[in-house]
């Protein structure tokens, strides 16, 4: 292994040899955590843990890298390494956009694609083919930092509030970061076995009834592609020309 990348949700362990992986015609390992599935940095003398699926030695002899998943949605498996605007990426990565900590993202390109669509912003900040790495707790958080109600059309924002708002998105997506991720499921650990604890920093998603940080005023939720928008009825007022 010459190097471990992510991209969005996805991650992949790039093979090579300790000098370095070719930057494409290679191919990668690459991970799906599913819904259960962990990765963990163990001794290799450390007890088996009750669903470890695969073991991978590290090159010192001591240490391991384990894939355990209590249930089977998770997995590994090899993939071609292919060539994709200058970086190798995993073929089934190929189609995935760059998510907004990524170098390559580029804002104006995202601006100029996004005020093109005729939706609703958070489905497009949903869409993995215009940006990835955002799902549902993040973009909540960033509409309402962004004072923008999900169902905004996209065609109607201008250059300088569609910065704000990936300016938003990026500084949630790093205070998610530093506090190791979102954690509703014990399941959800990082390599070393440690939950993250940016739940207790959200302001609006899952606080339906409590009151914005912001103006207090009661945080709404409304159904969302099977799942739920949670924002601020003062702060983001629903658009006169919603897409719904
Ligand atoms: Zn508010």
């Amino acid at each position: 292994m010459s190097a471990a990348r992510r991209r969005g949700k996805y991650l992949w362990l790039e093979l090579g040899d300790e000098a370095g992986a070719p930057e494409s015609g290679g191919e990668a390992l690459v991970v799906h955590l599913g819904m259960s599935g962990q990765l963990l940095v163990q001794p290799g003398d450390a007890p088996d843990e009750k669903h470890l699926r695969v073991r991978m030695m590290f090159a010192d002899g001591r240490s391991e890298l384990r894939f355990v998943d209590q249930r089977t949605f998770g997995g590994l498996h090899l993939a071609d390494l292919v060539e994709v605007d200058g970086i190798a990426l995993p073929k089934p990565v190929a189609h995935i956009a760059p998510d907004p900590l990524e170098q390559v993202f580029d804002l104006d390109a995202v601006a100029d694609r996004l005020r093109a669509r005729r939706t609703g912003i958070k489905r497009a900040l949903l869409d993995q083919s215009l940006v990835s790495g955002v799902g549902n707790i993040y973009a909540d958080e960033a509409l309402w930092r962004a004072k923008l109600h999900w169902a905004r059309p996209t065609g109607t924002l201008t250059r300088p509030k569609i910065r704000e708002l990936f300016g938003a998105v990026t500084d949630v997506m790093q205070q998610a970061l530093h506090a190791g991720g979102t954690s509703f499921d014990a399941l959800y650990v990082n390599v070393n076995g440690e939950s993250g604890y940016f739940d207790r920093s959200l302001a609006v998603y899952g606080q339906a009834g409590h009151p914005c940080p912001r103006c207090g005023a009661s945080v709404r939720r409304d159904p969302f592609m099977n799942r739920s928008s949670y924002t601020c009825p003062v702060c983001q007022p629903k658009p006169r020309n919603a897409h719904l």
